[in-house]
């Protein structure tokens, strides 16, 4: 249960005093009834709210696919950059998400954002073992030695083993290389760092999928849209 108010300036319907006044003008309704008193404590799950005779559709949770693009940062806040949640409509704005994990700010694709708690731990949690496939083009040559050390697991610049990942090589040549990487960590810079051990040095990423989620041929850079319910359950 949930003061009437607070879920009503949850979701954009204006300030606390604002909606006092909505209330008041009879202009709330609750399961066919007009609201008398602001405070008044209700499920919002469970009642059918309007307000100015629409319906509003309440959810607790929202889950959008992002096409991040370059020069953005996946964090919430940022002093000096645009982020990921700026680029979001206030309509999803009001309701907190975060990104899943993070891509840096040169990195493009596929940014989960939520405000579930509970899946964005089971996705980035390495315990869980979700693959994360990037395509990603390379200053060098790639070859079957680059395509087994990954596979045995590389070690990057702080010591770290990372755990086995997938290099499938797409082309490559004298001018560098096309490949799809695919890992089920998220270490800070991790597939950079992986080439970097290699001595080579990655010049585009891009995710291409998380998990069973395959980023939306349909988003430009820049773009989201909801997931449906079909792939929030792919995800769960
Ligand atoms: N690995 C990186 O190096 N950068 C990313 O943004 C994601 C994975």
């Amino acid at each position: 249960m949930e003061r009437l108010d607070k879920i009503l300036s949850n979701l954009g319907y204006g300030t606390r005093k604002e909606i006092k006044s909505l209330i008041k003008n009879g202009f709330v309704v609750i399961d066919g009834i007009a609201a008398k008193d602001n405070a008044m404590k209700i499920d919002p799950e469970k009642s059918k709210i309007s307000v100015n005779g629409e319906e509003i559709l309440y959810r607790k949770y929202i889950y959008l696919m992002m096409n991040k693009p370059d020069g953005v940062v996946s964090a919430t806040f940022d002093k000096y950059d645009e982020t990921v949640i700026d680029l979001l409509h206030p309509e999803y704005q009001i309701f907190n998400p975060f990104p899943v994990g993070r891509l840096d700010k040169d990195t493009v694709g596929l940014l989960i954002l939520t405000n579930d708690g509970e899946l964005n731990h089971k996705l980035i949690s390495p315990k869980y073992h979700v693959d994360k496939k990037y395509y990603a083009e390379i200053n060098k040559p790639l070859d079957e030695k680059d395509v087994e050390a990954f596979k045995k697991g590389i070690v990057i610049d702080d010591g770290y083993k990372c755990m086995p990942a997938k290099l499938e090589i797409i082309n490559s040549s004298e001018d560098g290389a096309e490949c799809h990487v695919t890992i089920q960590e998220g270490k800070f810079h991790q597939v950079k760092r992986m080439f970097e051990a290699r001595d080579k040095k990655v010049v585009f990423l891009k995710r291409i999928s998380f998990g069973s989620l395959t980023l939306d041929k349909n988003l430009s850079e820049g773009d989201y849209r909801e997931l449906s319910e079909e792939e929030i359950e792919l995800l769960k």
